[in-house]
């Protein structure tokens, strides 16, 4: 019969390591191995299937015919997770795996965790920020992400957001020129656009209204050609919120 636990993150528990022996199921007795995890439930299967074929093995099977798996060596990647199984009944350990898809890159350095970019996608529609996704994900019993991970790959989707969308915005541009064509126009005749403007707050300032003042004020060009009316350009300035 194979059972099951997961071992703290090594990574925030060095008090424990520090007086932990060399045994690598020393910190087991810590209060946080009731916490969760997010984790690729196809990377899951793999590492355990994997393991469990390899502790068949002569090497394992002749002299630990129950063995007794635990999750270890955890190494937190934002909101993604790293680790290998241990056997408790003898000294296999499994290869330490990587339990979420990960980002190709050409780049040098780790590859970044599909989730950790994802999450940030999400936030961008909504009014939170990294301060309260942190809250979010410890109020669920999972460790949350350190503050520096989240501004890091917030600035990383934030200019890959502004790229895609200027990138976005310009073939939408040169697809309505394209239409003035075909209605017989010059290619380069104007574009009949209508715009509208907001600020980034309610107010502008006042002492008697809560909340913070409007310190942007963001345009949007609205195309009138076709039905569609998508947006074809945006500008942001910032504003005085003097009174
Ligand atoms: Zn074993």
């Amino acid at each position: 019969m194979l059972m099951v636990e997961m071992e703290a993150p090594r990574s925030c528990a060095r008090s424990q390591l520090a007086a932990a022996s060399a045994d690598p199921f020393a910190m087991q007795q810590r209060s946080d191995r009731d916490e969760m995890r997010l984790v690729h439930l196809t990377k899951v299967e793999n590492l355990w299937n994997s393991a469990i074929r390899e502790h068949r093995t002569e090497e394992y099977a002749s002299h630990c015919p129950e063995p007794d798996l635990k999750m270890c060596d955890e190494e937190q990647r934002g909101l993604c997770w790293k680790m290998r199984l241990r056997c408790r009944n003898c000294d296999y350990a499994s290869t330490k795996c990587k339990l979420y898809d990960d980002i190709p890159s050409s780049g040098r350095g780790a590859k970044a965790a599909a989730p950790n970019r994802g999450v940030h996608l999400g936030l961008q529609d909504t009014t939170i920020g990294p301060t309260k996704l942190r809250l979010l994900v410890a109020s669920t019993n999972m460790p949350p992400p350190s503050r520096s991970g989240l501004q890091k790959n917030a600035a990383t989707v934030s200019a890959e957001t502004v790229q895609l969308t200027e990138t976005d915005m310009s073939d939408l541009r040169k697809a309505l020129k394209t239409i003035n064509d075909l209605r017989g126009l010059d290619k380069e005749s104007p574009i009949n656009i209508q715009m509208d403007v907001r600020y980034n707050a309610i107010s502008i300032a006042s002492r008697h209204k809560m909340g913070q003042s409007a310190l942007q004020a963001i345009g949007l060009a609205i195309e009138d050609h076709t039905d569609d009316h998508k947006i074809i350009g945006m500008y942001i300035c910032k504003i005085s919120s003097a009174p």
